[in-house]
């Protein structure tokens, strides 16, 4: 996680530096390492989120597109008594998700059920296969252009994204093809 709860305010990882997951209340630990990006882990366990997966660059990156009030926003769900903490979730309540690893396509459709009101975003550049099945995927020609969106239909076999066709795949700046 990005955010911890330390003296009641959200604060990112510092070295040696305890605070509270702001999600279940546990103790959690600043992990300033080398290696992996900064974070926060539980004292005890895994994230409390089992949907939760290890963050990167990346992830950050495209958080920090939206205001810190907006990002790792938890709720209960009432039907498994799991905690989910979602990437972004606006002020109007809709849930931007960022996707870099695969998934199981049971947790892609129950996420997709808990939000509702959500997009994802998925990270296509990962390797030369995915960019391939990518630039498959898009139509040929763009739906809108500011910002420029076309509609998409995966092709590969890519679980993250199975099943899915009414995606729209979005940049600041045209593909370079
Ligand atoms: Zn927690």
């Amino acid at each position: 996680m990005r955010f911890a709860l330390v003296n009641d305010e959200k604060a990112n990882p510092q070295p040696k530096v305890h605070g509270r997951c702001p999600h279940c209340g546990e103790e959690v630990i600043s992990k300033c390492g080398r290696v992996k990006i900064w974070h926060w882990a539980h004292k005890s366990r895994e994230v409390c989120d089992p949907w939760w997966e290890n963050e990167t660059e990346w992830h950050r990156a495209w958080k920090d597109n939206f205001p810190k009030e907006w990002q790792e926003i938890s709720a209960l769900d009432p039907e498994t008594g799991e905690t989910h903490i979602a990437d972004v979730k606006t002020s109007h309540g809709m849930v931007v998700e960022f996707q870099h690893s695969t998934m199981p396509p049971e947790e892609l459709a129950a996420r997709e059920r808990f939000y509702g009101n959500m997009i994802w975003i998925v990270d296509g550049l990962r390797s030369d296969l995915d960019l391939g099945y990518f630039r498959i995927g898009l139509g040929s020609t763009p739906i809108q252009t500011n910002p420029l969106a076309y509609a998409f239909a995966w092709s590969g076999p890519d679980r993250r994204l199975a099943g899915r066709s009414h995606l729209a795949a979005e940049s600041s700046k045209p593909p370079a093809y």
